[in-house]
């Protein structure tokens, strides 16, 4: 399955993502694409998750969205979950018969995850967990939420059927960007799981957990950015050598040839620190969450400044609905939000250089 633009351009005007592409996401296998083979999953490796996320991000950041969220989910229970967690939830979220939200953002937690006041409440093998989560993706579809709270004033991450009494969707639409991502405001009222669906112990629910979560969703967002980038480079190189203004084509214009050079060079700037992620990551070297925050962080600069500069040569074909360019435009600047917010990384990124000029691992 590969979904054309005009298709993506239509669902982001609906804000609905059609279910038979849903259904062939899950039949490509795209859902478990790193997952081991024993959990169903391709077992491919984090390069070849990177280049799937940039294909699918070139053509529809909602269906990349899809892959991410179900990915984020399936990578913290694969890394934190119990045996028993990884055999009964992994198959079904690498086949896609459960669809997982990742359910952390709260009116009064965005950037600061640690002030989440969802509350986890124990009582023998029953855990009680009332809190509102907001925005999360896929909220309106998922069968199953990775619920970040406090239990006994720990951080602690929970598995919420969305079936189960008291769990109520509030669907999001308008929003600027990711349109088709059927986002909602999930509430929880005192919804009782098994304790069994506790994933790690308390105290491990932030740092580890949503950590790994988060992580996940940083590398596959930054190369869905890159392809975002790249198909801006290529729609506006198309557009400018076939549009003429009187008898001269606009890539002649000395102006548009060195914007077009600038968004080529910040997509292939992009691209090449998603390599050196994808790299890392399967390398398994300890830098790794640090380069996929670079990436991250660059990449989605990239697929926003690309978008722009590709509105501003396309001209009112730019602002058209079914504008690949326009569309990524409004997609872009939410990049530079999630998964850790432009500053966010800048912080992490700024940590990390200097906690290796504290302890000499860096000239
Ligand atoms: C389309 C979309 C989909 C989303 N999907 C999900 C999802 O699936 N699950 C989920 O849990 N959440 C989701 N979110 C929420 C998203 O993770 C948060 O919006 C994000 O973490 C920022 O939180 P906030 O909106 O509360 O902004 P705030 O935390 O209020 O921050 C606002 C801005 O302030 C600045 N800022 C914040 N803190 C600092 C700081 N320490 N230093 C410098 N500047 C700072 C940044 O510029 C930031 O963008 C989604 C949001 C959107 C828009």
């Amino acid at each position: 399955m590969r979904p054309s633009e005009l298709d993506a351009a239509d669902w982001d005007d609906r804000g609905v993502l059609p279910v038979d592409v849903r259904d062939a996401v899950a039949k490509a296998g795209w859902f478990g694409t790193d997952l081991p083979a024993r959990y169903g999953g391709l077992g491919g490796s984090q390069a070849d998750l990177g280049e799937l996320c940039a294909e699918i991000g070139a053509v529809c950041s909602s269906v990349r969205g899809l892959v991410t969220v179900q990915g984020m989910v399936s990578a913290a229970i694969a890394r934190w979950g119990t045996a028993e967690q990884r055999a009964d939830w992994l198959p079904a979220l690498a086949s896609g018969e459960q669809l997982a939200g990742f359910a952390a953002t709260e009116p009064g937690a965005g950037t600061e995850l640690s002030a989440v006041d969802t509350r986890l409440e124990r009582a023998g093998d029953v855990i009680t967990v009332t809190g509102e989560k907001r925005w999360v993706t896929f909220g309106q579809e998922a069968t199953v939420f990775l619920v970040l709270g406090r239990l006994d004033g720990r951080a602690a991450t929970v598995l919420v059927e969305a079936e189960r009494a008291g769990v109520t969707t509030e669907p999001v639409s308008g929003q600027l960007g990711l349109r088709a991502a059927m986002i909602a405001h999930v509430t929880f009222d005192r919804v009782r799981v098994p304790a069994g669906n506790l994933v790690a112990r308390p105290g491990f629910g932030l740092s580890h957990v949503v950590a790994t979560a988060l992580d996940h969703g940083r590398f596959t967002v930054a190369w869905g950015c890159a392809g975002m980038a790249a198909a801006c480079v290529a729609d506006t190189a198309a557009h400018v050598v076939r549009r003429r203004q009187g008898s001269v084509a606009l890539a002649e214009h000395e102006l548009v040839r060195s914007m077009l050079a600038g968004m080529a060079v910040d997509a292939t700037s992009a691209r090449q620190l998603c390599l050196a992620a994808s790299r890392a990551r399967d390398a398994g070297e300890p830098g790794a969450v640090a380069t996929t925050v670079m990436a991250k962080y660059a990449a989605a600069r990239a697929a926003a400044s690309s978008s722009r500069d590709a509105v501003q040569l396309l001209g009112s074909a730019g602002c058209a609905g079914d504008s690949r360019a326009g569309r990524f435009f409004r997609d872009a600047k939410v990049m530079q939000i999630i998964e850790g917010s432009d500053q966010v990384c800048e912080l992490h990124i700024a940590d990390h250089l200097l906690r290796q000029h504290r302890t000499g691992s860096v000239a």
